[in-house]
């Protein structure tokens, strides 16, 4: 079995594959000569993420809620558990689901994993540290989270999808994986989702103002999808299985993420200044030794060009 494209394939099961890094994944995965079953309900995904693949005589798409039992016909080498809502508006205007996902969706990819004999990936994230006290975050911080806030839906059923996975590896003996995912943007993200880089560029293209919420000194780092997507790949041919940050070492603040893509779009856009959303974290920057000494990864594409890639995306889409 190979994950590289060296010859022999593998077969991959990606659950949210219809979703931003799902789609990128199963577009990796295929061009690696690898099959891929892509399972998704549309909750936040959209079908023209996946409408290039379905041509692909090795892709196959499966509508289906994971929060229901999985059935899969034939042998799985390695299922990528993606599936979740992810931006803040997307979870706190789902939050049932996103705490189903997190928890009974988890579950049943891991009896699927179990049953089937494969290997298991969970995408989890930076959220684990919820508003956190250290910064840098290395994987051994165990965070500062509030479990009844609005972010609490997304980040306890992230937390428990974790503890749920290391069961799994600890008593079923499954070979799992665990990325603990920080800011990631790329083409595919949804203007709508409000996430910050898609919300910036769509406000910036349209000369609308950036909605900066507080007084923009909160951090971020921003991480390119191809990265991660490299990232994830090597995790799961490791024997890494305690969890491992994958993101941009280096931080930024909301302000400066604004001016950047003001000043990449040639916009003529303002600043406005929104309340700040409860429990918004005031830092997040990952550490990325583990990644680096288990992997040899660290991100290697350039802001600039990748918010060039895209702006040029969303300008697409706004031109349609
Ligand atoms: P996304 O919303 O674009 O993709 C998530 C996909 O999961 C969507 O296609 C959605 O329809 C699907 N989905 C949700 N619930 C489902 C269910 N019950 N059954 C089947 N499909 C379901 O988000 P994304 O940014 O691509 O995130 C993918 C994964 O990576 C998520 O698990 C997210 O928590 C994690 N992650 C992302 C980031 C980031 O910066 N993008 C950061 C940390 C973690
Ligand atoms: N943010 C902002 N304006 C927006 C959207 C987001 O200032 O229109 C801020 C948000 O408050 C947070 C950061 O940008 O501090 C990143 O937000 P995002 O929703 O992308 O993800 P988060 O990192 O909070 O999960």
């Amino acid at each position: 079995m190979t994950i590289t494209g060296q010859g022999i394939s593998m077969r991959a099961v990606v659950t949210g594959g219809a979703g931003f890094i799902g789609s990128h994944l199963c577009t990796r995965l295929l061009r690696d000569g690898n099959s891929v079953l892509c399972i998704d309900n549309f909750l936040t995904g959209q079908e023209a993420n996946i409408t290039p693949l379905r041509a692909n005589a090795q892709f196959s798409f499966l509508n289906h809620d994971v929060s229901e039992p999985i059935s899969v016909e034939g042998p799985v080498d390695l299922i990528f558990h993606l599936a979740s809502a992810a931006s803040p508006i997307h979870y706190q205007k789902y939050p049932i689901q996103t705490l189903k996902v997190g928890s009974l969706g988890t579950h049943h990819a891991l009896g699927l994993a179990k049953s089937k004999k494969s290997a298991f990936f969970l995408a989890s994230t930076s959220e684990v540290y919820g508003d956190p006290l250290v910064n840098p975050q290395p994987e051994s911080y165990w965070g500062n989270v509030n479990p009844v806030g609005p972010r609490g839906v997304y980040d306890e059923a992230k937390r428990f999808a974790e503890a749920m996975t290391m069961a799994y590896h600890r008593v079923h003996g499954v070979n799992t994986h665990i990325a603990r995912i920080f800011n990631t943007f790329g083409p595919r993200m949804q203007e709508e989702d409000g996430r910050v880089v898609p919300a910036f560029i769509t406000q910036a293209l349209t000369n609308k103002p950036l909605t900066v919420f507080g007084d923009g000194s909160q951090t971020r780092s921003f991480c390119y999808v191809d990265d991660l997507v490299e990232g994830i790949l090597r995790l799961v041919k490791s024997d890494a299985h305690d969890p491992v940050n994958l993101g941009v070492p280096s931080e930024m603040t909301v302000l400066q993420i604004a001016q950047k893509i003001i000043q990449l779009t040639g916009s003529k856009s303002v600043i406005e200044y929104r309340t700040l959303p409860v429990d918004d974290p005031k830092v997040r920057r990952p550490d990325i030794t583990r990644a680096r000494q288990l992997l040899g990864w660290e991100p290697t594409h350039p802001l600039d060009d990748s918010l060039r890639a895209t702006i040029a995306y969303f300008k697409s889409r706004l031109s349609r």
